[in-house]
This record gives structure tokens, C-alpha cells and sequence, in this order.
């Protein structure tokens, strides 16, 4: 990005909401066993209504609206008590009614708002709708021929459409980021990003900086990685800046991120652009929504992660970059409150959950709920730390093995011989020792040249084979050197 120039950049995040059955059938949304829909036979999962049977009538899920509902007071959203659904017609085959029932201009949400977080620096990026739809099928290319499995036709998603208020890719991966911890955090989505259980296409445009009309757009669509949609926003706006400064002009198009080249390539132009001849669905009523069953599903919203991270900075002390990277994800958070309800201090727990807990998901990619590391490991880990009977070090290593096995923290501690020695007697013993071995050294502490002080810890913490408490070692010696 130049000087001369801004870009812009709007979020049409698509997020597939964890019901039981379909939006508008009784099909699995997710089969029982934990398989995902995509690994079911093709077409296993499908019946006349979500195939596209002629005269089978759609039924909307209940626990749909509710999960949908839920999103929309999270993120501050007005509701429209009458929502309406509407038709959306394109022809392709994996949609075989030919249209898919959406939301046009009566969504359920409208006006909400997230608040993201820069280093210390909060911006507000303004929602403009969160619509309920359909997924539409799969098409499976081969060689000779092109298949189509309808297993995900009829999933029931919600569109959360931004305002282009987003100014560097960065920023748009930390507002995705933000939304996804919200939906998973609330529990109405399991937020899968491989499944493509949640992706996002990218509205980017350039304009001259200080400009106040927009630039023309490219829309790329359906990324599904953090990391793959700033790539592909900072790809385009290198790209569209490039076509401004030679003085081009930027086409309205839809367009692909293509990963293994870290390009984005054309997919389709403006003039093929589709008129859905959006008109009410016949075949569902409005949808009326009473204030009770708002109200109801209002109050039983949990308190969100902004409110959370700063309850824990007051109330806690924990510093806001802890705070925040706790609150960033509903595994981690649970893990937190449960380890300090066995009694460990916030602080620390926190500590080792944004460093080394952090630092290891991080590098194998999981979440806490599929490590080993449990609350208990960690609640202890953390009390023996504060005994004084596990040094900072020996916790880290301790922490390793636990990570590793999965073993029983005390077991951990006393087969790695990672206890401190704290007992004075023992302490004591190991200091005389020193202190008569090194008569020099002794004699230069004692008038004065603190520096020795280091040299002596040293001297005993090796006799201890690295197990000496070292605060009361040095504790000890000073008592030497007064005595
Ligand atoms: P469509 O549904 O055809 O994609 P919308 O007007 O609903 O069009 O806009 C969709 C998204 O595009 C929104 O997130 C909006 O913020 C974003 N957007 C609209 N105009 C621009 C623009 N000029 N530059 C960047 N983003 C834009
Ligand atoms: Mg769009
Ligand atoms: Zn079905």
C-alpha cells in the first residue's frame, strides 16, 4: 500500500450453525459419530425436500432462527420481529430447485456491530445484516464428467455482511478472527474452517486516500483460512493500486485465491453478473418473532469476550494482551476458569496459558480440548511453582512431559527430579560445604564485592544437582557473610 492511496475492505462471512437437522428438513446437518457431512456416501444425505423434489414443501427449523437470533443480539443487532424469506434464482447444479431460499430485503438482523482489537487500540466495525439461508450441494469435477452431492444442500448457514469499514488485511483477519470466536464462544457454530464450515468471501477495493466515494471492487470468494483471506486481500490491493497508479481503471469481478501461487485470478465480470430476481418464499410465511422469545434468548446470552477480557484486567489484573488472547477462544477460556477453580492464582495460570500452553497449540496447530495438558495439570503445576517447590525452568520441563504423556503432574515432577530442595537443613549443609571450599571468594564477599554473590548460588546449585531452592540459598549466604 502507497502513501496515495486507501483500501477498503467488506466481510460476507458465511457460518453454518450447529443444529441437528437441516434448515428446512429433517436431514442430519451433522450426522451422529462425529463424521462430517462431506465424508458421507454422496447423496446419502438428502431427501425430497433438500434434493429439490418438485412439490416438497420446506418446514423451517426452529433451532435455526434461535442460533441465528443469538448472533445477531451478540453482535448488537437490530431485530426484525417479522422476518421474511425469499427466493434467490440462479441455475446451477448444485442448487436443484434453482433457486435458494435466503433473505433479501427483511432479514432477521440488521445494524449490529463488533469491536476489534489493535494492539491497545479499539475500532468498531459496523454489521450490516445477518441473513439465514440454505447451503447449496457440492459439484465434484472429473475428467469426463461432472457429479453432484447434495449431502450439504439445505445446512442451515447465517451471512454476516460488513460495512466496508476495514482498511488493511490485517485488520480484516482480526475482525474475522473476533467473529469467529463470538460464534464458537456462543456455542452456534463449531466454526470448522477446513469443513468450509465457516469462510468469508473478501469485498476490496482501492481509492485515492481522503476520497469519499468508494473504488470499484473485486469480490473474492470463499476463502476458508485466517492466514489465506490476508493474503489474498493484500494480493488484491497490490494488485488494484498497481492498475491505479498506471492510471487503468479496476473491473467489478468476482475472483478466486489461488493458494499454491498466492494470486488471486478472475472468476467472472460484472456483465455476467447474475440477476437473482429476489421475490418472497411461497411456500414459508413470515417469520413473527414475539418479544418473549427475544427477550428469552437476550437474557440467556452469555457475557461476551469483550466484556469478559475487561472484567479480567480489573478484576483479575491480568495485563489487556492476556487478557485478550484467553478470550479469544471458548476452549481456552474454559480451561482458565477451570484451573483457577481448583485453586491455582490467575496470574500465573494465564502466564503459562498465553506463553508455553499458547506457544505449543500454535506450533501443532490444535485446540486446548485436543491436547493432554488438562486443568489439573496446570492448577498444580502452578501451586508447586509457588511453593517455591518447582523452579520457573522445572515447570516449563514439567509442563513438556505432561504435554507429552499426559502422566500426573506429581508423578511428573518426582521421576524428572524436578523438586526444589527447600528443606534449610539440607540447604544449609551444601552452603558450609562451599563456603570452606572457596576460602578466597568467601573472604572478597564478605568485604564487600557483592558480585560473588552469583558465584556462590552457582557453586551450590550444582552440588544440588540443579534442585536447590535458589531464593533461600542465596538467603543463606547472605546470612554467612553477616554472621
Ligand atoms: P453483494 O451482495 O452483491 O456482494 P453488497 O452491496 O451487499 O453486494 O456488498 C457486499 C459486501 O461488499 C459488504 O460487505 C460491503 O461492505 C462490501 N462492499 C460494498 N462496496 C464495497 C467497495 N466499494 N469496496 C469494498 N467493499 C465493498
Ligand atoms: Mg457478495
Ligand atoms: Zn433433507
Amino acid at each position: 500500500m502507497s502513501a496515495e492511496f486507501e483500501a477498503v475492505i467488506g466481510l460476507e462471512v458465511h457460518c453454518q450453525l450447529a443444529t441437528d437437522s437441516k434448515i428446512f428438513c429433517s436431514c442430519p446437518a451433522r450426522p451422529p459419530g462425529g463424521v462430517s457431512v462431506s465424508e458421507l456416501p454422496p447423496n446419502a444425505n438428502t431427501c425430497p425436500v433438500c434434493a429439490g423434489h418438485p412439490g416438497a414443501l420446506p418446514v423451517l427449523n426452529r433451532k435455526a432462527v434461535d442460533h441465528a437470533l443469538r448472533a445477531g443480539l451478540a453482535l448488537g443487532c437490530q431485530i426484525n420481529r417479522t422476518h421474511v424469506f425469499a427466493r434467490k434464482n440462479y441455475f446451477y447444479p448444485d442448487l436443484p430447485k434453482g433457486y435458494q431460499i435466503s433473505q433479501y430485503d427483511r432479514p432477521l438482523c440488521e445494524d449490529g456491530r463488533l469491536a476489534i482489537q489493535a494492539g491497545d487500540q479499539s475500532r468498531e466495525i459496523r454489521i450490516q445484516r445477518i441473513h439465514m439461508e440454505e447451503d447449496a450441494g457440492k459439484s465434484v469435477h472429473s475428467a469426463q464428467s461432472t457429479a453432484v452431492n447434495l449431502n450439504r444442500a439445505g445446512v442451515p448457514l447465517i451471512e454476516i455482511v460488513s460495512h466496508p469499514d476495514l482498511r488493511t488485511a490485517e485488520e480484516a483477519g482480526t475482525y474475522l478472527r473476533a467473529l469467529h470466536g463470538i460464534v464458537t464462544w456462543l456455542g452456534i457454530s463449531d466454526g470448522n474452517m477446513q469443513e468450509g464450515n465457516f469462510r468469508c468471501d473478501a469485498n476490496v477495493s482501492v481509492r485515492p486516500k481522503g476520497s469519499p466515494v468508494l473504488g470499484t471492487r473485486a469480490e473474492v470468494k470463499n476463502v476458508n483460512s485466517f492466514r489465506f483471506v490476508e493474503k489474498a486481500i493484500e494480493h488484491e490491493i497490490s494488485r488494484q493500486t498497481a492498475i491505479l497508479r498506471s492510471g487503468g481503471k479496476v473491473l467489478q469481478e468476482t475472483r478466486g485465491y489461488d493458494p499454491d501461487r498466492d494470486v488471486t485470478v478472475s472468476l467472472r465480470s460484472k456483465e455476467e453478473a447474475q440477476d437473482y430476481r429476489y421475490f418472497p418464499e411461497p411456500d414459508l410465511l413470515p417469520v413473527e418473532l414475539s418479544e418473549a422469545w427475544i427477550e428469552e434468548v437476550r437474557r440467556a446470552l452469555p457475557e461476551l469476550p469483550a466484556q469478559r477480557r475487561a472484567r479480567y484486567v480489573a478484576e483479575l489484573g491480568l495485563s489487556p494482551y492476556d487478557a485478550g488472547v484467553l478470550t479469544s477462544s471458548a476452549g481456552l477460556v474454559e480451561f482458565f476458569e477451570r484451573t483457577v477453580a481448583l485453586g491455582a492464582s490467575a496470574k500465573p495460570v494465564a502466564n503459562f496459558l498465553t506463553g508455553e500452553v499458547a506457544r505449543r497449540l500454535n506450533d501443532e496447530g490444535i485446540e486446548i480440548g485436543q491436547s493432554r495438558l488438562t486443568p489439573t495439570h496446570l492448577a498444580e503445576l502452578v501451586m508447586l511453582v509457588q511453593a517455591g517447590q518447582v523452579s520457573s525452568t522445572g515447570a516449563k520441563q514439567a509442563l513438556g512431559v505432561a504435554w507429552q504423556t499426559g502422566h500426573a503432574m506429581a508423578t511428573i515432577v518426582d521421576r524428572e527430579g524436578l523438586r526444589q530442595v527447600s528443606d534449610l537443613g539440607e540447604l544449609e549443609r551444601w552452603v558450609d560445604e562451599v563456603w570452606a571450599a572457596n576460602p578466597g571468594q568467601a573472604a572478597e564477599l564478605r568485604s564487600g564485592k557483592d558480585k560473588l554473590l552469583g558465584f556462590f548460588t552457582g557453586q551450590v546449585m550444582k552440588k544440588s544437582g540443579g534442585k536447590a531452592n535458589p531464593a533461600l540459598i542465596q538467603e543463606l549466604i547472605r546470612k554467612k557473610v553477616t554472621s
